[in-house]
């Protein structure tokens, strides 16, 4: 017998099938998934790969002569099922990353010894020097690099771990930590398992409601009638309290009932602990929860259980879609509009995507779940590839809560030119007096800041691409500040007055968390308040601990950016106030309308979710934008007609998509000529084949807005085509061109990020 392997660390080049030969020794264990040790080429080494295949004949063009054998196998059992080989294939098509490459980014490291001892660790000391020093070949050697992509996963494991999982002795190690790349430090490693959190639970009889029993019934009429090769999608829209997580719990239920298994993303574990604990309780010893928090000994044990078949219904983030389970009945994405599915680091892959790909794979029924769904998502349900179903109440007493609008032109009409108006600050006022608690939110404070009109709200745009501009100093101007689009790149003077209004009041987007909190103190000073945004995480508290403080009622306000609005329940927040809705808006990205909608009606979510009833402020110069009106009629609908007008307009998803091409590297001069060089390339591919690449528009090589960032300069390309397909065939293209060392490409599809 023959196996056909993939190597696991191979350049494109080497990324194919190669046939081995199975020593007899070998032949009963080696089965499609094992990770084997093979000789390659003239290595002295063996290589790993993966088993693709086992097959009764070489390839014709290969005589039996010229097979070796395969020379070890690493691991007794295989570490992932066929169907995660073949979901590897579709990465590599659609992500330009190598098969073995995609499997390295689904299966733990092999790591089986568990301590419960004391013993030295190793983290990064700077993860995002690490990523740079990885796309530009910068390691000295393969066991570096191991250890470095191993950290970047893993963030930190004991010494032993990390020789096991990357094949490198103590030397590299120490040698890593004298150049200042790892930091040691000592631990504490567990022997068992660690138990999922903890969590109080008073479940009681559930009596599901008219749209529940719906709900479950239309999903599990699906398990029935689905076939491998068909697609059944849901989209369970409903506000948070509406009973979804009840009606994926239920559904679950059925299909494990069936013999099934059942799989749950969630944006973050540590946000949904609630989901955690009803499914460890409902589910008990069937159910494996993937923490980020598991060390790599616990993450493998944890994988061999499922796939042994022992765990049958698997909670974790976005790289669980990867778990080995087989026999998939259902596939649940909940919050599926959440950003942290997409992932940014290679391969850069959609999890929704990917969970499409493994419903249609084995024909499971795919159920995402959401109050405010993307708009790509509503726009398959009315294009009838997906199926709607609608809670539209919460369960319960607890009512939606009452959205106020400030607009704050009558308050600077009226002399106030305060980032509290006088409303909020009643209201504050009034909160605090009740001893109840409030949140305000405010928005990042990024990179980039937007241009807008402090008399109509309105920010500068891009007269091509209907995206905020933003502000950026020109180091070769000598620092003078100019207005850049992120879409097209285009750069424009600084208007004098707003066209909108012709108002001459402009002002850049710059008020913070930090200057929210200080004004906070002086308006309140018998109020406590704390502040959660990213440069507090590294401070004394981390984010769970802020939360639950708060929650425990030690402070009386949380000041933050958006990551404050998402989870987490606290019983006694009646008023949530927004500081700037406009912020939101100017946002230099075509997401800002749907990303301002969600984050309105989660914040909406979060007040007033116990007995009390919850209120929300929004202060705005734009009281009459489409999407903010909808936000505060907490109506969808509404809001979806007025963004899918603008996404068709402007060619957006799900009408258009983007491809984006960053090169970036220490020396600007190599850098601009592999620019020059894959553009000219590109552009000789685009005439050639002028079918594959109809309508696709690609815009010359330009400096990215982030055009120096930890010493590497950046430029890019961008491509813009309604042939998702055409971008995807673009973006290979661009991978199979030559690449310039000390040179990093990064390629991506519809990224989060144009920066
Ligand atoms: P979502 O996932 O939409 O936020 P959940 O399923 O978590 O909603 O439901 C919110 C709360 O209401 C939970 O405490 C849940 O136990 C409870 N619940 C859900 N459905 C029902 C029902 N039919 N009857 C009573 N309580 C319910
Ligand atoms: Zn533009």
């Amino acid at each position: 017998m023959y196996a056909e392997v993939w190597l696991e660390e191979a350049t494109r080049q080497f990324d194919r099938d190669w046939t081995y030969l199975i020593p007899p020794a070998l032949a009963d264990q080696i089965k499609p998934g094992c990770l084997v040790e093979v000789p390659f080429a003239r290595r002295k080494q063996p290589v790993r790969g993966y088993v693709y295949r086992i097959v009764a004949k070489p390839p014709a063009d290969l005589g039996e002569t010229e097979l070796r054998s395969i020379s070890g196998l690493v691991n007794p059992r295989p570490l992932v099922t066929p169907e995660l080989l073949e979901l590897a294939r579709e990465m590599r098509r659609r992500y330009f990353c190598s098969r073995g490459r995609a499997i390295r980014t689904m299966v733990p490291y092999v790591v089986t010894t568990v301590g419960d001892k004391k013993e030295l660790a190793a983290r990064l000391t700077d993860p995002d020097c690490v990523v740079e020093m990885l796309a530009e070949d910068e390691f000295r050697s393969l066991g570096h690099v191991r250890v470095a992509e191993f950290l970047l996963v893993q963030e930190s494991a004991a010494l032993s771990e990390i020789e096991q999982a990357c094949q490198v002795s103590y030397s590299v190690l120490n040698y890593l930590q004298k150049k200042g790349i790892l930091t040691f430090f000592s631990q504490i490693t567990r022997r068992e398992l660690s138990a999922a959190p903890e969590l109080e639970l008073n479940e009681q009889e559930i009596v599901l409601t008219e749209e529940q029993v719906d709900a479950v019934d239309s999903i599990s009429a699906a398990l029935t009638a689905v076939q491998p090769g068909q697609l059944q999608e849901f989209l369970l829209q409903g506000v948070t309290g509406s009973g979804k997580t009840e009606v994926y719990l239920q559904a679950a239920e059925r299909v494990l009932k069936q013999g099934k298994t059942v799989l749950i993303l969630v944006p973050e574990i540590a946000l949904t602990p609630l989901m955690v604990a009803r499914v460890s309780a409902r589910f008990d010893q069937k159910a494996a929860i993937l923490h980020s928090r598991l060390t790599p000994a616990e993450r493998y044990e944890t994988w061999q259980r499922i796939l042994s078949g022992e765990k049958k219904i698997v909670v974790g983030a976005r790289s669980a879609i990867f778990a080995p389970l087989t026999n998939l009945g259902l596939i649940v994405v909940d919050e599926e509009q959440d950003q942290s599915y997409k992932s940014e680091t290679m391969p850069r892959y959609q999890a929704l995507d990917m969970a499409r790909i493994r419903s249609l794979l084995v024909g499971a029924v795919l159920v995402l779940g959401s109050a405010t769904p993307a708009v790509e998502t509503s726009y398959r349900v009315r294009e009838g590839r997906s199926t709607r179903l609608l809670l539209s109440k919460r369960v319960g007493e607890a009512g939606m809560a009452q959205v106020g609008i400030v607009d704050l032109r009558a308050e600077r009409a009226a002399g106030h030119k305060h980032l509290f108006s006088r409303p909020l600050i009643r209201a504050l006022q009034e909160t605090f007096e009740r001893s109840e608690q409030a949140m305000l939110l405010i928005n990042r404070r990024g990179f980039a800041n937007s241009v807008y009109c402090c008399d109509c709200g309105a920010s500068v745009e891009c007269p091509n691409c209907d995206i905020a501009l933003t502000t950026h100093k020109n180091p070769w101007q000598s620092g003078k500040e100019h207005l850049i689009c992120h879409y097209c790149g285009k750069i424009f003077p600084l208007p004098e007055f707003c066209a909108e209004c012709h108002g001459t009041d402009l002002d850049t987007i710059g008020a913070g968390t930090q200057q929210a909190e200080t004004l906070f103190r002086e308006l309140f000073p018998a109020a406590s308040a704390i502040r959660m945004d990213l440069d507090t995480t590294s401070g004394r508290y981390s984010h769970q601990e802020i939360l639950s403080a708060f929650a425990r009622h030690e402070y009386d306000c949380l000041i933050g950016t958006q990551m404050i609005a998402k989870g987490h329940d606290f019983h006694n927040v009646t008023l949530v106030g927004i500081l700037s809705a406009d912020q939101m808006l100017a946002q230099s990205n075509y997401r800002a309308g749907e990303h301002t909608f969600q984050l309105l009606t989660q914040a909406a979510g979060r007040a007033g979710r116990g007995d009390l009833p919850g209120q929300v402020i929004i202060q705005t110069a734009q009281p009459d934008d489409q999407i903010i009106r909808a936000a505060a009629g907490q109506d969808y609908e509404n809001f979806f007609d007025h963004e899918l007008a603008f996404r068709s307009r402007a060619g957006y998803p799900p009408f258009g998509h983007l491809g984006l091409i960053i090169l970036s590297g220490r020396s600007e001069a190599a850098v601009k000529e592999q620019l020059n060089n894959l553009y000219d390339y590109l552009c000789r591919r685009i005439a050639r084949y002028p079918g594959s690449f109809a309508s696709l528009e690609l815009l010359p090589g330009q400096r990215a807005p982030l055009s120096r960032l930890r010493g590497r300069y950046r430029f890019r390309l961008i491509a813009k085509s309604p042939s998702k397909e055409a971008i995807t065939l673009l973006l290979r293209t661009a991978d199979d061109f030559r690449k310039k060392p000390g040179v990093a490409t990064i390629l991506d599809i519809n990224p989060y990020s144009m920066l």
